[in-house]
Order: structure tokens, then C-alpha cells, then sequence
């Protein structure tokens, strides 16, 4: 099954499948529009880095919106 790739809202680069991820779990499963990570984090006022400490944290919970 082929992937959408998303693109971020804010800047238009590509979001990549643990960003999608992400977005969907602070955001809501229904969101529309994606961010990349420098763009999310500048939304939600964190760094890329805690972001990515998320992305970590909620895989090793085996959230399923990341594997
Ligand atoms: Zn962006």
C-alpha cells in the first residue's frame, strides 16, 4: 500500500511518516493540514528536539500511528 506523503502547511516540504504521526497525536487523527517538525514545533512554542523525544516516547508505548 502506497504511503501519502504529506506536505507541511507552513513551509510546504515534506512531512515525513513519524512527523505525520506526531501531528495526528497532538493534533487529532483528523487533522488536514500536516507540519513538518520545525514548523509543528514552532506552533506548539517546543524544539524539534522534544519533538522528537515524543516521537521515541510514544513508540516505545507502540502507538500504532508510528510503525
Ligand atoms: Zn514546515
Amino acid at each position: 500500500m502506497p504511503r501519502r506523503v504529506e506536505r507541511c502547511f507552513g513551509c510546504g516540504c515534506e512531512v515525513d511518516h513519524d512527523a505525520a504521526g506526531l501531528n495526528k497525536k497532538l493534533l487529532g487523527e483528523n487533522v488536514s493540514k500536516f507540519f513538518c517538525l520545525p514548523c509543528l514545533a514552532d506552533n506548539l512554542e517546543v524544539t524539534v528536539e522534544d519533538l522528537l523525544a515524543k516521537i521515541e516516547e510514544f513508540k516505545s508505548q507502540g502507538c500504532k500511528l508510528f510503525t
